[in-house]
């Protein structure tokens, strides 16, 4: 692992539903690093493909929207084209959708850039391939996983809190197709980095695996932000 002078790029990946942004949130909350939700940004793209009815193929007018389309965070807000999509993006359907969309390598490559630009000064990115694709030379990776029945508890959980309706059955199925598409994908597959770390998050309570990668984090020779 190299060991950084400037601010390091630490990185999340796993399966939906895995904890990935509570967990990467906090983690960069407490390092004093910017924090980057990749999921988010394809959310979006499907967001903008889906209401302008342009299917999940490699098309002249998909490579048209690509080209418009730009996503900037502030906060906790999502913005595309300047839109507060931040509820938008976590309904149902671009649950549905999402990995139909992300599985093209055009929409793929489009966002390496805009990912990239972002990790300037450090930062703790959270996705699918962040540690394989993006940013290969990360100062640490992480691959987040938990049991496919925790993960789609969690996800009812979490729309619970939103004050939206879901139910055990379908949220599993969905997780399970999600995973399925986003792991058999020929661009960018989700797996884990050979060199990441591996924390399976079953049974653990948020606060142990924030504990644990911070752990990780504070054996990288950089103090910034402490
Ligand atoms: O993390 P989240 O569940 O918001 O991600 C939504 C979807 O975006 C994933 O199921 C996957 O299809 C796609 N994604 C991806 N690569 C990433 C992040 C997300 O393909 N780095």
């Amino acid at each position: 692992m190299p060991h950084p002078r400037k601010a390091p790029v630490i990185v999340i990946d796993g399966p939906a539903g895995a904890g990935k942004s509570t967990v990467a949130r906090e983690v960069a909350r407490r390092l004093g690093l910017p924090f980057l939700d990749t999921g988010a940004i394809y959310r979006a793209i499907t967001l903008l493909m889906l209401r302008e009815n342009v299917p999940p193929l490699d098309s002249p007018e998909l490579r048209s929207r690509l080209a418009g389309f730009s996503v900037s965070f502030s906060g906790t807000r999502v913005l595309a084209g300047g839109e507060d999509v931040t509820e938008g993006i976590r309904t149902q359907e671009i649950d549905r959708s999402v990995s139909a969309y992300s599985a093209l390598p055009v929409v793929r490559e489009s966002l390496l850039g805009i990912q990239r630009r972002q990790a300037a000064g450090g930062l703790v990115a959270e996705g699918r391939d962040m540690g394989t694709v993006v940013f290969p030379d990360a100062d640490l990776k992480i691959f987040l996983t938990a049991s496919a029945e925790e993960r789609a508890r969690r996800r009812c959980e979490e729309r619970a809190a939103r004050g939206e309706g879901s139910e055990y059955g379908e949220i599993l199925k969905q997780v399970n197709a999600r995973d399925e598409i986003d792991s058999n994908r020929e661009a960018a597959p989700l797996k884990a980095a050979r060199d990441a770390i591996l924390l399976d998050t079953t049974g653990m309570p948020l606060e142990s695996v924030v504990g644990e990668i911070m752990g990780h984090a504070g054996r990288l020779a950089w103090n910034g932000g402490q």
